[in-house]
Order: C-alpha cells, then sequence, then structure tokens
C-alpha cells in the first residue's frame, strides 16, 4: 500500500520546552506531517498541538498520559487518532536520564527508568503498529542512546543503559517481525545533545568537554536528531529497517 497523502505522526515526549521532540515535531509539521503529541501533561501537550497547528497549517492533536501506563497510553492513542488523518509514524522519544551509580541504585530507581525507557517504547509501539497492520504501511522510529552501545561513559548510568540497549533489542526483533505488514522499525541513537534531560548540568565547560570525546568538535542540537527522524519516517527510507542511526559525531562507529 502507498503512502498516503495525509498522513500522521505521533510524537511521545515533545512537550518539554527545550526538548529533542518539539523541535521534531515543528520540523515534521513544516515537512507536511500532521502531529500529534503525547506527554505527561495533557496541557502543555495540547498547547503546542495548537502552536503547530497554527504555525505550519496543518492537523495537530495532544493528549496526555504516562508511558509507562498502558492503559492511559491506549486512550490517548484513541483520543489522538480521531482527531488527526491516517497514522503512518510512532517517534518514540519519551525517556527520563538516570545519573545513580550500580551500587546505589535502588529497585524503584531502576524500575522506574526501565519503565520509563523501555515498557513505555512497548506500550506507545504496540497500539500505534495496530493501527499500522491494518492500513499495510506504518513507520516506528524509537530513541536509543550512545550510552546503550558505549557502555554508559555518559550523563546517565546502568539502568538508562541497560533501558535504551532493551530499545534496540526490541527495534531489531519488531523489524524482522513486522516487515511483511509494510512497516519498518529502526533506531536513533544519539551522543549528547543540548537539551534540558542532564537537569541543569550540562554547563558549558561540560559540553566542551563531552565535544572533545568525539570526531565532530561540538555537541549535537535537536535539529541533528529531527532530521534523521525525519528521513526514517518518510516514504523513501522504505528499504531500511532494524537499523540504529548514530547520530552522535562520531563517537561510536560501527
Ligand atoms: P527531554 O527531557 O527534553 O524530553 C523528554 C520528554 O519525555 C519530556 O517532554 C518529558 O515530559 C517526557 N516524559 C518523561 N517521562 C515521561 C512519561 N513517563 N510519559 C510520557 N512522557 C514522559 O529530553 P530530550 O533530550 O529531548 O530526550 C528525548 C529522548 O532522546 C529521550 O528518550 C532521551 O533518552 C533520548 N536521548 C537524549 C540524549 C540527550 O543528550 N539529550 C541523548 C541520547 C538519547
Amino acid at each position: 500500500p502507498a503512502f498516503p497523502a495525509q498522513r500522521s505522526v505521533i510524537l511521545t515526549g515533545a512537550a518539554s520546552p527545550r526538548g529533542i521532540g518539539r523541535f521534531t515535531a515543528h520540523y515534521l509539521a513544516e515537512r507536511g506531517w500532521n502531529v500529534g503529541i503525547l506527554d505527561l501533561d495533557a496541557e502543555a501537550s495540547q498547547k503546542l498541538a495548537a502552536e503547530i497547528a497554527e504555525k505550519h497549517g496543518v492537523a495537530a492533536a495532544g493528549a496526555g498520559a504516562n508511558v509507562a501506563d498502558e492503559s492511559r497510553v491506549r486512550a490517548a492513542f484513541d483520543a489522538l487518532e480521531a482527531e488527526l488523518p491516517q497514522l503512518v509514524a510512532v517517534v518514540n522519544l519519551a525517556g527520563v536520564s538516570s545519573p545513580v551509580p550500580y551500587l546505589e541504585v535502588s529497585a524503584e530507581e531502576w524500575h522506574r527508568v526501565i519503565d520509563i525507557n523501555l515498557h513505555g517504547v512497548h506500550h506507545t509501539t504496540k497500539r500505534a503498529v495496530e493501527t499500522m497492520v491494518r492500513h499495510g504501511v506504518g513507520r516506528v522510529v524509537n530513541l536509543s542512546s550512545v550510552s546503550a552501545q558505549r557502555g554508559g561513559g555518559t550523563f546517565s548510568k546502568t539502568a538508562y543503559s541497560a533501558a535504551k540497549a532493551g530499545v534496540l533489542g526490541l527495534t531489531r526483533s519488531l523489524a524482522r517481525e513486522l516487515g511483511h505488514q509494510g512497516i519498518t522499525v529502526n533506531a536513533v541513537s544519539p551522543g549528547p545533545i543540548d537539551t534540558d534531560i542532564m537537569g541543569g548540568t550540562l554547563t558549558d565547560e561540560r559540553k566542551e568537554k563531552m565535544a572533545a570525546d568525539g570526531v565532530l568538535p561540538r555537541i549535537g542540537t535537536p535539529r541533528d536528531i529531527a532530521a534523521a527522524i525525519h528521513y526514517l519516517i518518510g516514504e523513501d527510507a522504505g528499504f531500511v529497517t532494524g537499523q540504529t542511526l548514530n547520530v552522535d559525531g562520531g563517537l561510536y562507529m560501527h
């Protein structure tokens, strides 16, 4: 089946003011995608959707849900799909960092991070691909992290790396299962990106140190990631599946 002219993408974790998701939502809308926003706070999601609709002249809708809560995710998707043209793509950006060293990590912290960063991806993806399978076309993009591939070495520690590595396994396995149904499943793996996820610890000095570690002498921007996502959800990326696109300035070469 062909890509529909009127197509929608749902982004999770797109409401934070300086995040990758918000930038990507605008970037995709500017390029003709209708946009659904799913984040913790319903009001913030709806406000962003209204901004996007106004600025880019596309359909946009927002809903609130904790991605760790499967029934809330399903309800939010129902609401978003009711307001949007055909759902073709889902981008899983909702995530939390966790700088706790392994020997200090509590059971609560471990489960919080895995519940949001791994189970959350499963909940939204499962609901999204149910729609995509019916139409015979779909794109899933999951945000992993260089910390899953290099054994941390960034702000977050083991629980985060474990969850983000789990995302890569989910991505590859699902790509294999759903290829025959016209659905591609890929991951984007960012290096350090200038957002607020590191809770104010990303000082200029730290940015310089992180940049010095890579082949390209800077840290990344939300635009770097948005461009990769735009490519992977596009019609022309239909022969690319099960891949991890590293957007990390050369930190991890593979
Ligand atoms: P961010 O903190 O700006 O955005 C994360 C978003 O997820 C926020 O809008 C937040 O409200 C939302 N969120 C958190 N918990 C949620 C939950 N339980 N349910 C629903 N939404 C929830 O961070 P960002 O830097 O834009 O990160 C986006 C994604 O990219 C994350 O998955 C992150 O792990 C990944 N990533 C970021 C970097 C980086 O350096 N910034 C590097 C590698 C990977």
